[in-house]
């Protein structure tokens, strides 16, 4: 530990959750000795927040109340994770109306404690909904477990690559924790020339983004033959890690990547030092992986259902993220007892490229649209080459002003060279597999790779 690590672990984060009103540094310290509990220990802690968590939620959350009622479940059945099998699953449009009507926020959270949280990476219609200070913690400091297993300590360099801007408090909590945020609004050599150079003048251990991103920058990096520095390992999220990207980026950099998968309802789930499948961070919520409503088998894919056992403001108990993963073996040779998946394999980016060969990715969007509060659902269609269509449903509060503020800002971003056009739906229906895909490029649409 050389001395940015004592301080970054010793002041820095203690500091921030003091400023923060957060638990970061207490909730990794705890999960630093919980990942090597036996497998008793951990099914014991899971259940012990489990029936804490359906006690709560049946005394406090109107909707859990009634659907316990109209289910004849009584909140002391629920014990363990089997257990779980008799409640409804929950779903996105149960959220989105039991949030608007107040019915899913618990009643015993004054207002001022609700921590505003939205849907991110490429799963799941905006949804938004709240968590508390102590959950977004928890959940944080299971993150940051996970890049200590690629090498990383508090207090190394560290970059992100970013969609968003970073608020003034986030910028002063960046500084204090060694960490920068290089900004990739767009796909093209402005700041892809940027990264680069503040990668090299920065050498930071870890550097983490989206799949995509990543491809199109190491793309970058290998046409026009620059040297990047090496870091010690690289991180990705967001959205499904395809095999190719993977290669691309790993031959670019020269190090490894270490995958990761987060969603809304809890599911924390990251590659260990061994890369051979991902963990499941079970102190923060209880996975299962069903098919047609049973647990499936080691080695069969199925769907993610996540119940959150930290989060007390908004439970999500039983919430399906609609996303494909493949259950891993019992056991993993690092030793840890978390729960093992051996792959994700339902989130996939789609790209729209246009007449002057710029790329169009799915964060793009979704770091937008979520935040349009007059827009319920959102899908881009890219038609032709030079036409893509913004398929919209909206609400009560969308007007021709809202109209022309979203195209206009899309105009400008996609270029001159499309023809950028509105279309306001009924619905956007869902594919036949279930899934809500946000880019759609014609088929006749050839990508140059
Ligand atoms: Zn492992």
């Amino acid at each position: 530990m050389n001395p940015s690590n004592i301080f970054a672990e010793k002041i820095a984060l203690p500091l921030g959750d003091l400023f923060m009103k957060q638990s970061v540094a207490s909730s990794l310290k705890f999960l630093m000795l919980s990942q090597w509990w036996s497998k008793d220990q951990l099914v014991n802690y899971q259940n012990l927040k489990l029936k804490e968590l359906v006690k709560h939620a049946y005394r406090n959350v109107p909707y859990y109340k009634d659907l316990f009622y109209k289910n004849d479940i009584s909140p002391d059945e629920i014990k363990c994770k089997e257990d779980l099998k008799k409640i409804p699953i929950l779903t996105k449009e149960i959220i989105r109306k039991n949030i608007k009507s107040g019915d899913l926020i618990a009643k015993n959270i004054r207002n001022n404690k609700l921590v505003h949280a939205s849907s991110s990476g490429s799963t799941g219609e905006p949804l938004k909904y709240y968590t508390t200070n102590y959950a977004y913690g928890f959940n944080l400091a299971c993150a940051i477990r996970a890049w200590y297993w690629m090498g990383y300590q508090l207090g190394d360099r560290y970059v992100k690559i970013s969609q968003y801007d970073r608020s003034k408090t986030k910028q002063i909590q960046d500084f204090l924790n060694n960490s920068k945020y290089l900004p990739a609004k767009e796909l093209n050599e402005e700041y892809f020339k940027l990264i680069v150079k503040s990668i090299n003048s920065y050498k930071p251990k870890i550097i983490r983004g989206y799949p995509d991103q990543m491809l199109f920058l190491s793309n970058y990096i290998k046409a026009n033959n620059l040297d990047v520095y090496t870091p010690h390992a690289l991180t990705t999220t967001g959205s499904t890690l395809r095999k190719s990207t993977r290669d691309r980026i790993e031959s670019v950099f020269g190090v490894p990547i270490y995958d990761a998968y987060r969603c809304e309802g809890g599911a924390n789930v990251s590659q260990c030092e061994n890369r051979e499948s991902f963990h499941s961070s079970v102190e923060y919520a209880i996975t299962e992986i069903t098919s047609k409503g049973k647990e499936v088998n080691y080695g069969e894919k199925g769907y993610l259902i996540t119940t959150d056992l930290q989060n007390l403001a908004v439970p999500f108990i039983r919430y399906d993220t609609q996303d494909i993963v493949t259950k891993g073996t019992e056991e993993c040779s690092c030793g840890r007892n978390l729960m093992t998946i051996s792959k994700i394999d339902g989130r996939d980016s789609d790209f729209l490229i246009t007449p002057s060969g710029k790329f169009l990715i799915d964060v793009q969007f979704d770091g937008w649209f979520p935040e349009v509060a007059s827009v319920d659902q959102y899908q881009i269609y890219q038609k032709y080459r030079d036409l893509i269509i913004i398929r919209l449903v909206v609400n009560e509060i969308f007007d021709k002003k809202e109209e022309n503020r979203i195209l206009s800002y899309w105009q400008k971003y996609i270029g001159l060279d499309t023809k950028v056009e509105i279309e306001i739906l009924k619905d956007i229906p869902l594919t036949k597999s279930g899934k809500r895909r946000y880019l759609i490029r014609d088929k006749s649409i050839i990508l140059p790779f």
